[in-house]
């Protein structure tokens, strides 16, 4: 069974003062989780998780991750931009790119973020963005290609992925840095996305712990972390067991103390770049029933649409939607449950079995805390919803309004929109 974390009554409550849809995030759950990361990996005295801001890039929920000392996983300058606002520091910033331009390196190193170079050609590139000299610890990615498999029969497909250097030219990489001032250095990879199992960080870890020491003899480098990345998944569905974090650490240890130690690396701190384990769970859409339509299949209506939350529409994820208000009613209707764009992806969930639901009804869509508003855009003139904060004492703090027609508009510079709509009224 999935429980919405916030009661018709509260959502009600917000509705009054900021309309839907909007995404609600659950302080206590997130603080919660991100204490229980913390200890799982409280074995390892230099652990850290670099949080992947892509997954929630909004100030207020970094700025209570911070707080458990989370760092800030980045791919990009305003991922990099935002992170440094929030005076998060150079040894906090990871920046874990790919196909990355020129002046985000600058600016990384110029904000002494942690690099993690996705490709051997991109040494040289580096080196002239940080104006000659690359920094002492820089990070490069690897890519065992191949297929990355599990015992429960979650596979993904390292071999056909864009990220990361071969096992070749991640030797020569380090060759090449050491040669050219780097003194130390990570591993990073990420092998499999959403993984709901606790097997996937130790599997992973094995293998990278193995490069490692592979790695230290063949080259000599000087090897600080390894960074397990993210895909560390949830459980979308009701009949998914959630990963155990708790499990997953030790299954880390485990490995930790019969590869890295035996091999004098014992003093290796273990990274992780979670997006959705850290959010996830803890944000959903609240979105009221507006229309109803009844052709060939029963359509409900909803006012958020694909823009607020893509992932249905384009990886047909997932989402467990609440009505709220009739959590023990039963689930004796079938719905396709819809948004307004004029795309027929644009469903929330197709012949999902929920209670009857009447016009006006509150929907809860859940698990939208991490690549929920951020993958948002604005297709059909669609605009973006505010985030609200259900804070831990139970009163709500809106932490971004919503988007307006004039947001939208206002690129272009050359049509004065604003000036003629305001001349109107
Ligand atoms: C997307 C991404 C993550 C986070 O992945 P989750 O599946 O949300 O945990 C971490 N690191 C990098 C480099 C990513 O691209």
């Amino acid at each position: 069974m999935k429980k919405a974390f916030i009661t018709k009554d509260k959502a009600e409550e917000i509705a009054k003062v900021i309309p839907t849809p909007f995404h609600v995030y659950d302080e206590a759950g997130m603080r919660a989780n991100a204490e229980a990361v913390k200890k799982a990996f409280a074995w390892n005295p230099g652990f850290r998780e670099y949080f992947a801001v892509k997954a929630n890039p909004n100030p207020f929920i970094l700025s209570i991750l911070k707080e458990y000392d989370c760092g800030a996983d980045c791919s990009s300058l305003t991922e990099l931009q935002i992170s440094h606002a929030l005076d998060f520091d150079g040894a906090h910033i990871m920046f874990s790119s790919n196909d990355t331009p020129f002046e985000e390196y600058e600016y990384a190193n110029k904000i002494g973020a942690i690099i993690n170079l996705d490709d051997i050609t991109h040494i040289d590139f580096c080196e002239k963005a940080c104006g000659g000299k690359l920094p002492e610890t820089m990070s490069c990615r690897f890519n065992p290609g191949g297929v990355f498999t599990l015992s429960n029969g979650i596979m993904d497909n390292p071999g056909d992925a864009k990220y990361g250097m071969t096992r070749e030219q991640i030797a020569e990489a380090y060759k090449i840095m050491m040669s050219k001032g780097v003194k130390h250095f990570g591993i990073h990879a990420f092998l499999a996305s959403n993984t709901v199992t606790n097997e996937y960080y130790g599997k992973l870890a094995g293998q990278l712990f193995e490069l490692a020491v592979e790695l230290h003899n063949e080259t000599g480098a000087d090897i600080k972390f390894i960074n397990l990345s993210g895909g560390v998944g949830i459980a979308y569905k009701p009949d998914q067991t959630p990963n155990d974090i708790a499990v997953i650490g030790e299954n880390v240890h485990k490995v930790f103390d019969e590869i890295l130690v035996p091999a004098g690396m014992g003093d290796m701190s273990i990274y992780t770049e979670m997006g959705r384990f850290m959010m996830a769970p803890y944000g959903g859409v609240v979105t009221r029933a507006v229309h109803e339509k009844h052709i060939y299949k029963e359509y409900i209506g909803a006012d958020a649409c694909a823009a607020n939350l893509m992932r249905p529409a384009i990886y047909g994820a997932y989402h467990h939607i609440t009505v709220l208000g009739k959590e023990d009613a039963p689930c004796d209707h079938k719905y396709d449950v819809t948004g307004s764009l004029c795309e027929n992806c644009d469903k929330f969930a197709i012949d999902r079995m929920l209670p009857k639901i009447e016009m006006g009804d509150l929907l809860f869509i859940h698990d939208s805390g991490a690549h929920g508003y951020s993958m948002g855009y604005n297709y059909n003139g669609r605009l973006r919803s505010a985030e609200v904060l259900l804070q831990s004492d139970g009163s709500f703090k809106k932490i971004r309004r919503a988007e307006t027609p004039m947001d939208y508009y206002a690129t272009f510079d050359e049509f004065d929109i604003y000036n003629k709509l305001k001349a109107e009224n």
